[in-house]
Protein backbone atom coordinates (compact mmCIF):
# COMPACT_ATOMS: atom_id res chain seq x y z
CA UNK A 1 0.00 0.00 0.00
CA UNK A 2 3.04 2.39 0.67
CA UNK A 3 4.52 1.57 -2.79
CA UNK A 4 1.20 2.41 -4.68
CA UNK A 5 0.87 5.73 -2.76
CA UNK A 6 4.45 6.81 -3.57
CA UNK A 7 3.32 5.99 -6.97
CA UNK A 8 0.29 8.34 -7.32
CA UNK A 9 2.11 11.03 -5.66
CA UNK A 10 4.97 10.52 -8.19
CA UNK A 11 2.32 10.30 -11.24
CA UNK A 12 1.39 13.76 -9.97
CA UNK A 13 4.76 15.21 -10.74
CA UNK A 14 4.42 15.13 -14.01
CA UNK A 15 0.98 13.96 -14.86
CA UNK A 16 -2.04 15.67 -16.42
CA UNK A 17 -4.63 15.29 -13.24
CA UNK A 18 -4.26 18.27 -10.90
CA UNK A 19 -6.80 16.22 -8.50
CA UNK A 20 -3.55 14.38 -7.75
CA UNK A 21 -1.51 16.89 -7.10
CA UNK A 22 -3.80 18.37 -4.52
CA UNK A 23 -4.29 15.30 -2.62
CA UNK A 24 -0.53 14.77 -2.15
CA UNK A 25 0.85 14.58 1.12
CA UNK A 26 2.02 17.62 2.98
CA UNK A 27 3.59 17.68 5.78
CA UNK A 28 4.35 20.62 7.05
CA UNK A 29 2.22 23.30 4.91
CA UNK A 30 3.69 26.54 4.04
CA UNK A 31 3.35 29.87 6.38
CA UNK A 32 0.41 32.01 5.17
CA UNK A 33 2.71 34.84 5.08
CA UNK A 34 5.81 33.13 3.41
CA UNK A 35 6.76 34.11 0.24
CA UNK A 36 5.87 32.01 -2.63
CA UNK A 37 9.30 30.99 -3.39
CA UNK A 38 10.81 30.84 -0.10
CA UNK A 39 11.66 28.00 1.77
CA UNK A 40 9.69 27.94 5.51
CA UNK A 41 12.36 27.24 8.31
CA UNK A 42 14.95 25.77 6.08
CA UNK A 43 17.90 24.78 7.89
CA UNK A 44 21.14 26.58 6.75
CA UNK A 45 23.76 24.49 4.66
CA UNK A 46 24.10 23.34 1.64
CA UNK A 47 22.24 20.15 -0.28
CA UNK A 48 23.58 16.98 -1.34
CA UNK A 49 21.82 15.58 -4.01
CA UNK A 50 22.85 11.93 -4.32
CA UNK A 51 20.74 8.77 -5.78
CA UNK A 52 19.64 5.79 -3.94
CA UNK A 53 21.10 2.72 -5.57
CA UNK A 54 19.28 0.15 -3.42
CA UNK A 55 15.90 1.65 -4.61
CA UNK A 56 16.53 1.90 -8.37
CA UNK A 57 18.10 -1.49 -9.09
CA UNK A 58 15.67 -3.83 -8.93
CA UNK A 59 13.02 -1.95 -10.96
CA UNK A 60 14.58 -1.90 -14.60
CA UNK A 61 11.68 -3.65 -17.01
CA UNK A 62 11.49 -3.74 -20.83
CA UNK A 63 7.67 -2.82 -22.56
CA UNK A 64 6.94 -2.34 -25.81
CA UNK A 65 4.63 0.66 -26.43
CA UNK A 66 3.11 2.84 -29.49
CA UNK A 67 2.57 6.27 -29.79
CA UNK A 68 0.49 8.22 -31.66
CA UNK A 69 1.94 10.97 -33.72
CA UNK A 70 0.34 14.12 -31.37
CA UNK A 71 1.81 12.22 -28.19
CA UNK A 72 3.36 14.47 -25.86
CA UNK A 73 6.10 11.78 -25.89
CA UNK A 74 6.65 12.06 -29.55
CA UNK A 75 7.09 16.06 -29.46
CA UNK A 76 8.99 16.10 -26.74
CA UNK A 77 11.42 13.58 -28.25
CA UNK A 78 11.36 11.06 -25.52
CA UNK A 79 11.19 8.59 -27.85
CA UNK A 80 12.59 8.41 -31.39
CA UNK A 81 9.23 8.51 -33.24
CA UNK A 82 5.68 7.48 -33.42
CA UNK A 83 4.56 3.51 -33.87
CA UNK A 84 5.73 1.02 -31.55
CA UNK A 85 8.77 2.11 -29.46
CA UNK A 86 10.87 -0.65 -27.08
CA UNK A 87 11.57 1.55 -23.75
CA UNK A 88 14.18 0.44 -20.66
CA UNK A 89 12.12 2.40 -17.61
CA UNK A 90 13.21 2.30 -13.97
CA UNK A 91 12.21 4.49 -11.19
CA UNK A 92 14.81 7.11 -9.95
CA UNK A 93 15.53 8.09 -6.84
CA UNK A 94 17.24 11.37 -5.46
CA UNK A 95 17.41 12.33 -1.85
CA UNK A 96 19.01 15.42 -0.82
CA UNK A 97 21.64 14.10 2.17
CA UNK A 98 23.24 17.50 2.70
CA UNK A 99 22.60 20.36 5.71
CA UNK A 100 20.43 21.94 4.12
CA UNK A 101 17.03 22.39 1.69
CA UNK A 102 17.48 22.27 -2.08
CA UNK A 103 15.25 25.40 -3.03
CA UNK A 104 14.25 25.96 -6.67
CA UNK A 105 10.95 27.77 -5.60
CA UNK A 106 8.17 28.83 -8.08
CA UNK A 107 8.45 28.52 -11.45
CA UNK A 108 8.30 31.51 -13.51
CA UNK A 109 4.78 32.25 -15.08
CA UNK A 110 3.22 29.80 -17.99
CA UNK A 111 4.35 30.08 -21.22
CA UNK A 112 7.85 31.26 -19.77
CA UNK A 113 11.19 29.31 -19.07
CA UNK A 114 14.53 30.54 -16.81
CA UNK A 115 17.44 29.13 -16.32
CA UNK A 116 16.03 26.27 -13.63
CA UNK A 117 12.75 26.14 -15.48
CA UNK A 118 11.64 25.11 -18.69
CA UNK A 119 7.97 25.22 -20.05
CA UNK A 120 6.63 22.44 -21.40
CA UNK A 121 3.85 23.44 -23.57
CA UNK A 122 2.60 19.40 -24.05
CA UNK A 123 2.58 18.68 -20.41
CA UNK A 124 1.05 22.31 -19.55
CA UNK A 125 3.64 22.86 -16.43
CA UNK A 126 7.06 23.46 -15.83
CA UNK A 127 10.06 20.91 -15.60
CA UNK A 128 13.69 21.39 -13.74
CA UNK A 129 15.93 21.80 -16.90
CA UNK A 130 19.15 19.69 -16.80
CA UNK A 131 18.52 17.67 -13.32
CA UNK A 132 19.20 13.95 -14.70
CA UNK A 133 20.97 12.24 -17.22
CA UNK A 134 19.69 8.86 -18.53
CA UNK A 135 22.55 6.67 -21.16
CA UNK A 136 22.57 2.96 -21.96
CA UNK A 137 26.50 2.35 -22.73
CA UNK A 138 28.56 -0.66 -23.76
CA UNK A 139 32.45 -1.29 -23.67
CA UNK A 140 32.92 1.09 -26.04
CA UNK A 141 31.02 3.57 -24.92
CA UNK A 142 27.76 5.38 -25.07
CA UNK A 143 25.10 3.96 -26.99
CA UNK A 144 21.64 6.12 -26.79
CA UNK A 145 20.88 8.91 -24.41
CA UNK A 146 18.08 9.17 -22.62
CA UNK A 147 15.14 12.32 -23.64
CA UNK A 148 16.52 15.46 -21.44
CA UNK A 149 14.40 14.55 -18.30
CA UNK A 150 11.11 16.27 -17.21
CA UNK A 151 11.24 16.74 -13.31
CA UNK A 152 9.20 18.52 -10.98
CA UNK A 153 11.33 18.26 -7.66
CA UNK A 154 8.90 18.08 -4.16
CA UNK A 155 9.25 15.71 -1.02
CA UNK A 156 8.07 12.69 -2.25
CA UNK A 157 9.39 10.35 0.41
CA UNK A 158 10.89 10.80 3.95
CA UNK A 159 14.40 8.71 3.98
CA UNK A 160 15.76 10.09 6.95
CA UNK A 161 13.97 9.11 10.28
CA UNK A 162 12.93 12.17 12.03
CA UNK A 163 13.61 14.32 9.25
CA UNK A 164 11.08 17.34 8.78
CA UNK A 165 9.54 18.44 5.25
CA UNK A 166 9.14 21.74 4.45
CA UNK A 167 6.12 20.47 1.67
CA UNK A 168 7.98 21.53 -1.59
CA UNK A 169 5.80 20.91 -4.24
CA UNK A 170 5.36 21.38 -8.29
CA UNK A 171 4.37 25.06 -7.27
CA UNK A 172 7.31 25.68 -5.29
CA UNK A 173 10.05 22.84 -5.80
CA UNK A 174 12.91 21.77 -3.58
CA UNK A 175 13.84 18.71 -1.14
CA UNK A 176 13.80 19.00 2.32
CA UNK A 177 17.15 17.58 4.00
CA UNK A 178 16.39 14.00 4.31
CA UNK A 179 13.70 13.37 1.77
CA UNK A 180 13.46 11.88 -1.64
CA UNK A 181 12.04 12.41 -5.20
CA UNK A 182 10.87 9.54 -6.79
CA UNK A 183 10.24 9.09 -9.98
CA UNK A 184 8.74 6.13 -10.78
CA UNK A 185 8.97 3.94 -13.66
CA UNK A 186 5.49 4.21 -14.60
CA UNK A 187 6.01 8.32 -15.34
CA UNK A 188 6.06 9.36 -18.85
CA UNK A 189 9.86 10.13 -20.42
CA UNK A 190 11.03 7.96 -17.23
CA UNK A 191 13.01 5.51 -19.88
CA UNK A 192 15.36 5.28 -22.56
CA UNK A 193 14.23 4.48 -25.93
CA UNK A 194 15.96 1.51 -27.09
CA UNK A 195 14.09 0.48 -30.20
CA UNK A 196 16.70 -1.10 -32.31
CA UNK A 197 19.00 -1.25 -30.04
CA UNK A 198 21.30 -5.19 -30.42
CA UNK A 199 20.75 -7.70 -28.16
CA UNK A 200 23.34 -8.04 -25.83
CA UNK A 201 24.74 -6.84 -22.02
CA UNK A 202 24.61 -3.36 -21.32
CA UNK A 203 25.40 -0.49 -18.35
CA UNK A 204 22.53 1.84 -17.49
CA UNK A 205 23.78 5.01 -16.25
CA UNK A 206 21.83 7.98 -14.08
CA UNK A 207 23.74 10.91 -13.43
CA UNK A 208 21.78 13.42 -11.12
CA UNK A 209 22.58 17.23 -11.40
CA UNK A 210 25.20 15.97 -14.41
CA UNK A 211 25.96 19.87 -15.46
CA UNK A 212 26.69 20.89 -11.53
CA UNK A 213 24.09 23.45 -12.62
CA UNK A 214 22.25 23.38 -8.64
CA UNK A 215 24.13 23.64 -5.13
CA UNK A 216 25.45 20.34 -4.47
CA UNK A 217 27.99 19.73 -1.53
CA UNK A 218 29.12 15.78 -2.66
CA UNK A 219 28.87 15.59 -6.67
CA UNK A 220 30.39 12.22 -6.28
CA UNK A 221 27.37 9.86 -4.91
CA UNK A 222 25.62 11.43 -8.19
CA UNK A 223 26.23 7.96 -10.40
CA UNK A 224 24.19 5.11 -10.62
CA UNK A 225 24.98 2.04 -13.11
CA UNK A 226 23.53 -1.36 -13.22
CA UNK A 227 24.07 -3.97 -16.11
CA UNK A 228 20.92 -4.85 -17.74
CA UNK A 229 20.60 -7.49 -20.91
CA UNK A 230 18.69 -6.37 -23.42
ZN1 LIG B 1 5.76 17.06 -17.39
Amino acid sequence: MVRRALLLVAVAACGDNAVLVDAAPRDVPPAPDAAPDAAVDAPPGTPDLKLIPEEMAGTLILANEAFGGGACEVIEGCVGGPGLRRLLKFDTVTANGGTGDLVLGAPPADGASDATFTWSACHGHHHVTGYARYELLDDTGLVVAGHKQAFCLQDTQQVQPGAGSRGYNCMNQGMSVGWADVYARSLPCQWIDVTGVAPGTYTLRVVVNPEGALPDADPDNNVFETTTTL
